[in-house]
């Protein structure tokens, strides 16, 4: 037996398949977005919930799948839903299409975003971008004509800005264009009431995704761990709930690593998930659990069986995209 049937046939044995996702926007607007691979075109998601359903995909929550993952129960058709950080579309959005659809969905929440700590200065930026015919930038003025410029500036711009100091950057061109970033943050940020009452769907299962976004592998282990409890404590004493999963921010094999797997262990947690690529297998270590992201690229099907056979992990371990 060849190495890739071996790997195919103990697939076969996985224990389901996490997927996960930050944003979705209505077809009719996705197009035109300048960030548009950050968010799922909605109808997407519809059709996807629609055919898992049709090939008899149990949609699971992490405590569900995790539950039967550790009493070795038959999970190979089931599968979890994840948003990450939670902005205001999570409420308006996705949540609706969920509950339509009568599956649960998984919110690991950033409690900097319903806090008003973070700036959210990517989101700024593209609504900007977005507004605008032009906009001053450095000094010069960029004509934003077409929706590709629009996309090709929110690129070069955010990508200037990740070099360092992104927050303080944004705030100087909300300054040099007129605009007003608390406004904008609060058009993007999902708030407490707006999670005061997806804490009390039961089609919704919370988890925590630290204070403010941080890569918790270039933290000291002090600090790792407040950014850990600190936010399943925000989560209790907003919504008066217990998270008991965690979902490690950015996710990848730089992101997080075997100090932060124990750190989670450590703080209480019954699982931590990552973004790396993969299904849940038997023997799977809960505090690296494997997800695969779905983003505005992904517009077909066939991508998610791809994602939901496992192939797409062994395609990142060859790649060595994990
Ligand atoms: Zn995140």
């Amino acid at each position: 037996m060849s190495s890739l049937t071996a790997r195919a046939a103990h697939w076969q044995h996985s224990h389901g398949c996490m997927l996960t996702f930050h944003r979705a926007a209505p077809a009719a607007e996705w197009a035109s977005l300048p960030n548009r691979n950050f968010y799922l075109n909605l109808d997407y998601l519809d059709r996807l919930l629609s055919s898992l359903k049709q090939d008899g995909w149990e949609v699971a929550t992490v405590e569900d799948i995790t539950g039967r993952l550790q009493r070795g129960e038959d999970g190979s058709r089931l599968v979890n839903f994840s948003v990450d950080d939670c902005y205001k579309d999570t409420f308006e959005l996705v949540l609706p299409l969920f509950r339509r659809h009568g599956v649960p969905v998984t919110l690991f929440v950033t409690t900097g975003i319903p806090d008003g700590t973070m700036p959210l200065g990517w989101a700024g930026l593209e609504t900007i971008l977005a507004r605008r015919g032009r906009v001053t930038f450095e000094g010069e003025i960029v004509r934003l004509d077409t929706d590709t410029a629009k996309q090709q500036w929110f690129a070069k711009i955010s990508q200037t800005w990740d070099k360092g100091d992104f927050d303080g950057k944004y705030l100087k061109f909300c300054e040099a264009n007129g605009a007003d970033p608390e406004k904008l943050r609060e058009e993007h940020a999902i708030t407490w009431e707006m999670l005061e009452k997806l804490a009390g769907d039961p089609f919704v299962e919370i988890g925590a995704h630290t204070i403010s976004h941080p890569r918790v592998s270039e933290l000291p282990p002090v600090r790792a761990m407040q950014e850990l409890v600190g936010s399943r404590d925000r989560l209790r004493s907003q919504l008066s709930i217990e998270c008991r999963h965690f979902a490690f921010p950015y996710g990848r094999s730089a992101d997080c690593s075997e100090r932060d797997f124990d750190l989670a262990r450590d703080a209480g947690f019954a699982s931590a998930a990552t973004t790396r690529k993969g299904l849940l297998q038997p023997g799977q270590n809960l505090f690296s659990l494997p997800r695969n992201t779905l983003n505005g690229a992904h517009q077909s099907l066939g991508y998610a069986s791809f994602l939901l056979s496992g192939l797409a992990g062994l395609a990142a371990k060859v790649l060595g995209r994990v």
